[in-house]
């Protein structure tokens, strides 16, 4: 495809209309580019169908079966409910259908239709909710396929966005290699225009698989050169803010009722080191949960006042900048501490309390500023800004290093991350940080107890989580999805809440929360569940990087076989904070041998950098899509541990490269020169660089 044509916008596709291509711009998809890039989430494969005794609990199945006896109708509350019986000669199914009146006129009694979608059992009762229905005929042109599905928004139909998909690449042509020849040779790699294609329509798993791994080096070989060709700009950055130890932080650590780890004040005294030297700091923490981050964070904070400048510490949520702001001011209260003066700046102030802290911030009568990102970046004027710490962020996008390069020149930059990474990987996905690894926990905390536990267990963990609440405590369950239908046979948040609300008693108030919703809402509801307001609370993973709510004693993670082992043990981290004992249920929704072994490790260690090893030895072939890999190191297609071998292979390469043409000046890298300067390039798509 002629750049001409990617660039077009997807209305000029036969087809799709403004309103579509509204619906397609809420998906970030505006131009014909961006539609070949947009991934599928998953495949579905249409296997023959089954009888109904072969149907098998928890997976997704086609069955073949006649309606027998009435359709039902009823309404309950705003649902409108459809139900029904059908079977063959070996069994039989209930289906509901929920708010699909529509239904009414293609279901009759004695018809054969193909029902597929997740089968469950009620008593000795097989049922399949919400199935899709196909005419037999449908049903064989589809079998034996992979189809892509998705993400989509109301109203956007997969079938609509394959259509598309299909439209965008019948303007073909081909795209430029950018990575060089002798490399594709070296490791097999299928052409970057075939990846494309079958990453959306491949014939078989072998295909799809040769796509996700031409594509996953592309991201990662991109990935390792933007990082070495930014360390060489850093590496001349000097320092032009030189900072020194001071006697009140020494102070201040006598006085402390513990003594910091030895890893925390190595991690300390790497960051002294740093900021007095002669370049500007780039430093990552890397410290599993709870390892205690924030006091050497505070630490450099107090250090950079002390020394006359201003530091801010910018957190991702404003829930976890309050956190850190009230926790600062109690320290200095507590301790006595003169020269740090901290200020609250986050989207929650009213306009007079936000003009007042930046006011301050300018002056200099602030010179500790604790803030949400896009605070901190946007819109505030320093007076003397020299230290910035990122907490809970992998890293520290380049995008965000140029924002903040206004502020104050070249600032020192602390980055705080809880995810522990395999020291061998580490070394290549922060090629252009100094990290200091905190991996020792404070003693004297109550290990979590952990259980691995299939469906069957789930209403004696319900029935565990309404006593934990009855002892005052609070819950967290854990649902990989949003909504209903984004993926069969994997638990969404939405309808979760409404099976618990009614599994549980009333009085045990029950709440959702998910990354779709407003940022402002979000932090509503976190900050009730802090407050006690809510005893359970139903997420998404974008608790994850967050919320000290040291009540909560009970992590429950539905289909826990879909999560990576190191995002399990970033959410196992929401408990265990406090003085009781803590739990963390993880529930298998999988019949695999290989998702039983993979979280049994869960079940043995509380230590995140083993889980991070073990990850990395155990993730094996053949998961694709399935399995989510811990928050901001995400790429795109690419998995660090699954794809760790090409990870290193383009690191290699890289540096094979820049050794022998450090600017890529030779023609042969024109067309990666190119792709490696433009921003929008979804090709490119690291959320990082
Ligand atoms: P994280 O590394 O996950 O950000 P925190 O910094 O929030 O962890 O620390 C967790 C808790 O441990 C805090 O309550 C903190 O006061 C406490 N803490 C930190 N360092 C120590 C230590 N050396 N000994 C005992 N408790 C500590
Ligand atoms: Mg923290």
């Amino acid at each position: 495809m002629g750049e001409r044509e990617l660039a077009e916008s997807v209305v000029n596709l036969k087809g799709i209309g403004e309103k579509t291509g509204k619906l397609f711009n809420k998906c970030g998809v505006y131009t014909c580019r961006d539609l070949i890039y947009y991934f599928p989430r998953t495949y579905d494969k249409f296997e023959p169908p089954v009888r109904a005794c072969d149907l098998k609990e928890g997976e997704v199945c086609s069955v073949s079966l006649t309606i027998i006896g009435n359709i039902m109708r009823r309404k309950v509350r705003n649902l409108s409910i459809i139900s029904f019986e059908a079977g063959d000669q070996t069994g039989k199914v209930k289906m509901t259908y929920f708010n699909a009146p529509y239904l009414i006129n293609s279901l009759k009694s004695g018809t054969t239709h193909i029902f597929r979608g997740v089968v469950r059992k009620k008593g000795n009762f097989f049922t399949i909710d919400q199935p899709k229905m196909y005419k037999a005929e449908e049903y064989a042109t589809l079998c034996g396929k992979l189809m892509p599905r998705y993400p989509l928004v109301k109203s956007l139909s997969n079938n609509t966005v394959t259509k598309a998909v299909q439209k965008a690449f019948n303007s073909a042509g081909k795209f430029e290699e950018f990575v060089p020849e002798d490399i594709i040779k070296r490791l097999g790699l299928m052409s970057f225009f075939d990846a494309i294609y079958n990453i959306h329509f491949p014939k078989d798993d072998a295909t799809l698989e040769q796509a996700r791994r031409r594509l996953a080096y592309n991201e990662f070989f991109l990935f390792v050169l933007k990082l070495r060709l930014l360390k060489k700009l850093q590496e001349e950055n000097r320092n032009t803010f030189p900072i020194i130890e001071v006697a009140e932080a020494k102070r201040f650590l006598e006085k402390l009722p513990y003594r910091l780890t030895n890893a925390q004040l190595n991690a300390y005294n790497d960051i002294i080191s740093d900021i007095s030297g002669p370049y500007v700091m780039n430093r990552l923490i890397q410290g599993d949960v709870g390892s205690g981050k924030t006091v050497v964070a505070f630490l450099a904070l107090l250090t950079a006042a002390a020394n006359g400048y201003q530091g801010a510490i910018m957190a991702p949520t404003e829930v976890l900048a309050a956190q850190h702001f009230e926790g600062f001011k109690e320290l200095i209260d507590k301790y006595g501490l003169t020269s740090i003066k901290p200020v609250l700046l986050t989207g929650a102030l009213s306009a007079r309390d936000k003009r007042e802290a930046q006011r301050m911030i300018k002056e200099g009568e602030v010179n500790c500023i604790v803030g949400t990102n896009a605070l901190i970046q946007e819109k505030v004027e320093y007076k003397n800004l020299a230290l910035v710490v990122t907490d809970e962020q992998h890293r520290f996008g380049v995008r965000q290093r140029k924002a903040l390069a206004g502020k104050g020149e070249n600032v020192h930059v602390l980055a705080m991350s809880a995810t522990p990474i395999p020291r061998t990987l580490a070394i290549i996905l922060y090629g252009d940080l100094h990290i200091s690894v905190i991996d020792e926990l404070p003693g004297g905390r109550i290990p979590i107890k952990n259980c691995v536990v299939g469906t069957d267990y789930r209403n004696t963990a319900y029935k565990f989580i309404c006593d934990q609440v009855k002892a005052g405590h609070q819950a967290y369950v854990i649902c990989p999805m949003v909504e209903e239908g984004e993926l069969d046979g994997v638990e969404n948040v939405t309808d979760y809440t409404d099976k618990l609300k009614s599994a549980l008693p009333p009085e045990i108030s029950v709440a959702t929360l998910h990354g779709k919703m407003k940022p402002a809402m979000k932090d509503e509801i976190m900050e009730a569940f802090a407050r006690k307001d809510i005893d359970v609370l139903v997420s998404t993973t974008v608790i994850e990087v967050g919320i000290n709510v040291p009540n909560a004693t009970v992590m429950m993670i539905e289909n826990a076989e879909r999560f990576g082992l190191s995002q399990l043990h970033q959410l196992r981290g929401r408990v265990g904070r406090g003085d009781a004992q803590s739990y963390c249920i993880f529930l298998n929704t999988s019949k695999s041998d290989d998702a039983k072994k993979r979280l049994d490790i869960m079940n043995r260690s509380n230590d995140g950098f083993k889980i991070a090893e073990e990850d990395l030895r155990q993730r094996g072939p053949g998961e694709l899509f399935g399995i989510r890999q811990s928050g901001e190191l995400n790429f795109r297609i690419g998995d660090i541990y699954h794809d760790s071998d090409l990870l290193k292979s383009a690191s290699m390469d890289a540096d094979r490269i820049l050794s022998e043409d450090p600017n890529l000046s030779d023609t042969q890298y024109s067309v990666l020169r190119g792709v490696l300067s433009t921003k929008s390039a979804n090709s490119v798509d690291f959320n990082c660089l």
